[in-house]
């Protein structure tokens, strides 16, 4: 496995074969593979973690039916329906966000596209935000046309979310209402705009490992910038919540082995353990710190999660360090030119 770590950080990331081998890899080789990724993570990140803090900006009725959601107006969900929050409820945010020692604030809308409104509002708060604080942004807000993602960049939006959620094959057995081909369009719309691109997927909903590789591939050729990797935790109300049809919660060696190979095929780029960590990975979740170099905390859209505090200590009684937009930072650099502060000991 140092082999491929070694051809990693030399810029050959790992082949089909080798990444779907890598998935069956034993549990006694789990820490051999864990440290291949860290030689590459280390490589190019070194010990840095970026916190990620979400804003769920507009909440529920969403006309999409993605199976996994619990904003979908298709299902019957506890989640919460509300519409788009105000410029200042959003900018709001950002400070709790950046107190939270964030990296980057990820405004998120439940929605088919952004309406004219909806643009206009996230804009005008990215623009705020971007005088007022020390903080990236990313905004994942459906699909986008090319008008919409100029108009995104112009405001200083750093990054547009857009998952492909799982690979090509399984997509129809998880959305109908929209295609896996719909998804890569937007996100190549974005990058086309000057924005970097976040994607990534959701692992547990189903799918074979061939799949896993699939969407990872996927990801490699739409040239994400930031790849994160959610593990399913079922939500109330939605289909994939139905018991019988998969097997949950996963096995936490598992996660940890999808992250490790998410590394070494996306060698220097954010890899981020996102959503369900905290009821996938349960007690190995210090062990991702390894592969990845980004997680979220204070939850996420619709679930809870671990909470800034008790991450900042995860990370620091690790030995990792908290990596923050550095103080007067020229915020319409691109993201990957910005220089970095780093906190090693307790906040
Ligand atoms: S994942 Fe997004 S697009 Fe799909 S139903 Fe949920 S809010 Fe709508």
């Amino acid at each position: 496995m140092k082999l491929l770590a070694d051809r990693a950080i030399a810029g050959e990331p790992l082949a089909r074969e080798e990444a779907r081998a890598l998935l069956d890899t034993s549990d006694d080789n789990l820490l051999t593979l864990l440290d291949a990724a860290y030689a590459v993570r280390r490589h190019f990140h070194g010990k840095r973690v970026r916190i990620h803090v979400l804003e769920n900006a507009k909440s529920g009725a969403c006309p999409e039916d993605c199976g996994f959601c619990s904003q979908s107006s298709h299902y019957e969900t506890p989640a919460e329906v509300y519409p788009l929050e105000s410029v200042e409820q959003i900018v709001e945010g950002a400070r709790r966000a950046k107190a939270a020692h964030a990296w980057k604030y990820c405004i998120v809308t439940a929605t088919t596209a952004p309406s004219r409104r909806d643009l206009e509002v996230i804009c005008e708060a990215t623009r705020r935000i971007k005088a007022e604080l020390d903080l990236t942004v990313c905004a994942s807000l459906g699909a986008l046309t090319e008008a919409k993602a100029a108009e995104l960049a112009a405001a200083g939006v750093d990054r547009f979310n857009h998952n492909l959620e799982t690979g090509p094959d399984h997509f129809a057995k998880i959305v109908s209402t929209h295609t896996f081909a719909d998804r890569q369009a937007t996100a190549r719309m974005a990058k086309q705009a000057g924005m970097d691109i976040c994607s990534g997927g959701i692992i547990g909903m189903g799918e074979s490992k061939d799949d896993v590789i699939d969407l990872l591939l996927a990801l490699r050729e739409i040239d994400a910038d930031s790849v994160p990797v959610n593990f399913l935790d079922p939500r109330p109300g939605t289909p994939l919540s139905k018991l019988g049809i998969i097997r949950r919660p996963l096995d936490p060696r598992y996660c940890l082995k999808v992250l490790a190979v998410t590394r070494l095929m996306f060698p220097s780029k954010d890899v981020r353990v996102a959503g369900g960590r905290e009821v996938n990975l349960r007690s190995l979740t210090p062990l991702a710190l390894y592969a990845v170099n980004s997680i979220f905390t204070n939850g996420y859209l619709t679930t809870p999660g671990s909470q800034a505090s008790a991450d900042h200590q995860m990370i620091l009684d690790a030995g990792f360090e908290i990596e923050e937009v550095a103080p007067g930072t020229h915020l319409t650099e691109r993201p990957s030119a910005r220089s970095a502060s780093v906190t090693t000991t307790a906040l």
